[in-house]
C-alpha cells in the first residue's frame, strides 16, 4: 500500500510510524509512506497556506489551492482514496480500517487552525474521517492513528504471534481477558481453567468471557448482532448470574 500525508508539519512524520511493526512494514515493502509539506504547493513566496475567515471571526482557514494543487500532482491512482482528517467526519473504527486496508492508495490531508476551506470537502475529498468526538489541533495525530490501524491490517504485516482473527472488534465483540506466568503473583491467581490445558474448556470459557465483557462494557456491540446459539446459550447464562 502506499499513503501520502499532505501536512503543514511533515517533520511530525515518521514519528511512532517509524517503529516496531509499522516501521518494519516499510523496511520491508509492505507500506510505501511519503509525507508532503503543503508550503510546497504554494506559489507566493511567503508559502502561505492559510487565510481569515470570510464573515470575520477568529483563527485562520486553510487555503483551497494548495490543497487542490497537491492532490492533483500526488494522486497517481484514480480510485485512491483522499480522506481528510477532521472532527466533523464519520467517527474511524475496525470496519473502516479494514474497508481502507483493502486500498492501493491512500491521500490524507491533515488540517490545523479552524480547519479547511469547505471546498475541499465538498469537491475534491472522497472521505472525511474523525478519529473521535473531540477536537484536537492538528490531523498529524488523527494521520498516524489511521494509518496504525490500517497498516496492521494488511496482508504480512502482523507476525503469526498475533490474531486478527480473535481481537477485540473483530465479529463485534471485545476480546477475552490474557494472562501469562506465573500462574499466582502476590495472591492475584490466574484462572484455573487456562492451566487445565483442556482446549474445549479454554475455549469456551474464552467466549463466555469474551461476551460478559462486552455485554458489561460495550453492549452497543451486540446490538442487532446475530449470535450463533452457542453465544446466545452462554449470554442467557451471564444474564442469569
Ligand atoms: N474548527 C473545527 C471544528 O470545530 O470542527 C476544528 C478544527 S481542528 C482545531 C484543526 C484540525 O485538526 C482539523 O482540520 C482536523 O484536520 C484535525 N482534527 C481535530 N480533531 C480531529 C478529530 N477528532 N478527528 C480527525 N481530525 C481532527
Amino acid at each position: 500500500m502506499r499513503i501520502d500525508v499532505i501536512s503543514i508539519f511533515p517533520e511530525m512524520f515518521p514519528g511512532p510510524l517509524g517503529h516496531s511493526i509499522i516501521g518494519r512494514a516499510q523496511e520491508r515493502g509492505l507500506l510505501k509512506l511519503v509525507i508532503h509539506n503543503l508550503r510546497d504547493y504554494t506559489t507566493d513566496k511567503h508559502r502561505t497556506v492559510d487565510d481569515a475567515p470570510y464573515g470575520g471571526g477568529a483563527g485562520m482557514v486553510m487555503k483551497p489551492e494548495p490543497i487542490f494543487r497537491a492532490v492533483d500532482f500526488l494522486q497517481c491512482r484514480e480510485d485512491s482514496r483522499i480522506i481528510l482528517l477532521s472532527p466533523q467526519g464519520e467517527v474511524f473504527n475496525q470496519g473502516k480500517a479494514w474497508e481502507l486496508s483493502k486500498e492501493k492508495q491512500l491521500l490524507l490531508i491533515c488540517g490545523h487552525y479552524e480547519g479547511v476551506d469547505e471546498r475541499v470537502r465538498e469537491y475534491l475529498v472522497t472521505d472525511e474521517i474523525s478519529v473521535g468526538d473531540y477536537v484536537l489541533t492538528g490531523g498529524e495525530i488523527p494521520a498516524m492513528l489511521l494509518i496504525d490501524a490500517v497498516v496492521r491490517l494488511l496482508p504480512g504485516v502482523l507476525g503469526k504471534y498475533y490474531s486478527l482473527q480473535e481481537e477485540s472488534f473483530t465479529d463485534n465483540l471485545l476480546e477475552y481477558p490474557h494472562y501469562t506466568r506465573p500462574p499466582e503473583w502476590q495472591g492475584m491467581r490466574v484462572p484455573p481453567v487456562l492451566l487445565s490445558g483442556h482446549h474445549e474448556e479454554i475455549r469456551l470459557w474464552r467466549r463466555r468471557e469474551s461476551l460478559k465483557r462486552t455485554l458489561k462494557r460495550r453492549p452497543d456491540l451486540l446490538e442487532n448482532k446475530i449470535l450463533p446459539e452457542e453465544d446466545q446459550n452462554l449470554l442467557q447464562e451471564i444474564r442469569k448470574k
